[in-house]
C-alpha cells in the first residue's frame, strides 16, 4: 500500500465524512431491532443500486448483498455489516436521539451500516483500477436470532467463493484513534439454550401428590453451575449463565411447568462439544431423579470468531498506516460473541476493533447501555481502514 493511495482513500473518506455521519445518525434516529430492518435495509439497497451495484434485497428478509465487480479479473473479498437495533430505550440528549419508543442502536451497528455503505461508494468510484471483486453483505439480526445464518440459509453466497473476510466493529472500549485486533480466537462460541421442566400441578400443601417442577428448576440451576467448576479444564475459558427463569402463578399452586432460559460461551471446538453435549445430558437427568422430565433446546448456535493470522497482520498493518502503529493495540479476547464467526468460517479474514470511546462528548458508555454513543470521528477511521484493507488485499501478491 503507497503512501500516496493512503492520502487518496484518506481524501475519499474525507469527502463522504459528512454523508457518513448524517446516515448514521439517521440509521440512529430510526433503530429497528431483528428481522425488522425493512427502513434500514430499504435505504441501503437503494444506495447501492443508486451507485449502480448488482443488488440482492430481502436475503432473509432484511438482509442485502451487493457485488461489485472490478474491471479486472481478480480475488473475491467479503466486507460485512450488522445493521440492526437493540430494545433499549434511548436516554441519551442529542439531536440525534431515537425516535422510537424502547428501541436502540446501543451497539455502533447504524455506524457499521452507514460506513460500509460509504466505503461501496468509495470503492465503485475505483471500479476502472479495481481487479476482482467485492461481496458487500448488510446482515440483519446480529444481537437477538442468527441473522447470519439465516443469510447463509437463504443463499446469501450462492455463486460467490469469497477468498477473504473484512468486518469491523466501531468500540467505545477502546479511544478514539486507535484500532484493537487479534490473531487467532477473538470472541467466543455463543449458544443459547431454553429448557422446560415438567413436573405435576397440584395444591402447595400436599406437594407429595405432585412432581414440583420448582424444586427440579432450582437444582438445575446450582448443578449447571458445575458443568464450568467441575468438567472444564481451568486453563481454558468457558461460561454458563443462567439469565431467566419463569413459573409458577400463585402463592399455594405448585405448577405444571417451569422454563429457564441460559447462554454457553467457549472458545475451543472441544470444549463447546462437550459443554453442549452435557447440557443436553444433565437437565435430563436431574429432572428424570426427581420424577420429572425436560424438553432441551439450543436457540441460537454461533461459533467462535477466530482471526487468521495472515488478514489479521494485514489489517494491523493498514491500520498502522492510518492511525500510527502505535495505536495499533491488541484486543482483550472476550467472552462476548458475534455471528460474524459464520462469515469467518466461509473465508479467513479478519474481525477487528476501531475505538469510539471519548468522554469529553459523552462517548464513554458501555454498549447495550441507555446512554451508549460513539465519537463519530471514528467513522472515519473506520471508512479508510476497512477501504485500504480492502484494497490491500485485492492488490496483493
Ligand atoms: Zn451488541
Ligand atoms: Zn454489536
Amino acid at each position: 500500500m503507497s503512501i500516496a493511495q493512503q492520502h487518496t482513500i484518506r481524501e475519499a473518506a474525507e469527502a463522504v465524512f459528512e454523508e457518513t455521519v448524517a446516515q448514521r445518525r439517521d440509521f440512529h434516529m430510526h433503530p429497528e431491532i431483528a428481522f425488522e430492518e425493512l427502513r434500514t435495509s430499504g435505504i441501503i439497497a437503494d444506495k447501492l443500486e443508486a451507485l449502480g451495484l448488482a443488488v440482492r434485497r430481502g436475503v432473509a428478509r432484511t438482509g442485502v448483498v451487493a457485488v461489485l465487480e472490478g474491471a479486472r479479473p481478480g480475488r473475491t473479498v467479503l466486507a460485512r455489516a450488522d445493521i440492526d437495533a437493540l430494545p433499549i430505550h434511548d436516554e441519551k440528549d442529542v439531536s440525534y436521539r431515537s425516535q422510537i419508543m424502547g428501541k436502540m442502536h446501543a451497539c455502533g451497528h447504524d455506524g457499521h451500516a452507514a460506513v460500509l455503505l460509504s466505503v461501496a461508494k468509495i470503492l465503485t468510484g475505483r471500479r476502472d483500477s479495481l481487479a476482482g471483486r467485492v461481496v458487500f453483505v448488510f446482515q440483519p439480526a446480529e444481537e437477538m436470532v442468527g441473522g447470519a445464518a439465516a443469510m447463509l440459509e437463504d443463499g446469501a453466497l450462492t455463486g460467490l467463493t469469497p477468498d477473504a473476510t473484512i468486518g469491523l466493529h466501531l468500540s467505545s472500549e477502546y479511544p478514539l484513534g486507535t484500532v484493537a485486533l487479534r490473531a487467532g480466537p477473538s470472541m467466543a462460541a455463543t449458544d443459547s439454550f431454553r429448557v422446560l421442566v415438567r413436573g405435576s400441578g397440584g395444591h402447595a400443601a400436599k406437594p407429595h401428590l405432585c412432581v414440583d417442577p420448582v424444586v427440579i428448576a432450582a437444582g438445575l440451576v446450582g448443578a449447571l453451575q458445575t458443568l464450568v467448576a467441575r468438567e472444564t479444564d481451568p486453563q481454558d475459558s468457558a461460561v454458563v449463565s443462567m439469565t431467566s427463569v419463569h413459573g409458577g402463578t400463585a402463592y399455594n399452586i405448585i405448577p405444571e411447568e417451569v422454563e429457564l432460559k441460559g447462554t454457553l460461551r467457549t472458545f475451543l471446538p472441544e470444549t463447546r462439544a462437550h459443554l453442549k453435549a452435557r447440557l443436553e445430558m444433565l437437565p435430563r437427568s436431574v429432572a428424570e431423579g426427581l420424577r420429572g422430565s425436560v424438553t432441551f433446546a439450543w436457540i441460537d448456535e454461533s461459533p467462535a470468531v477466530v482471526n487468521d493470522d495472515a488478514m489479521t497482520a494485514r489489517l494491523r498493518r493498514v491500520a498502522g498506516g492510518i492511525v500510527g502503529a502505535e495505536n495499533v493495540v491488541e484486543s482483550a479476547k472476550t467472552m462476548g460473541g458475534d455471528d460474524m464467526s459464520l462469515w469467518l468460517q466461509r473465508a479467513p479474514g479478519c474481525y477487528f476493533f476501531v475505538g469510539g470511546r471519548n468522554e469529553a462528548v459523552g462517548a464513554d458508555k458501555p454498549h447495550h447501555h441507555p446512554r451508549f454513543d460513539l465519537d463519530e470521528g471514528c467513522l472515519q477511521v473506520a471508512v479508510e481502514t476497512l477501504t485500504l484493507g480492502v484494497l490491500d488485499f485485492l492488490r496483493a501478491d
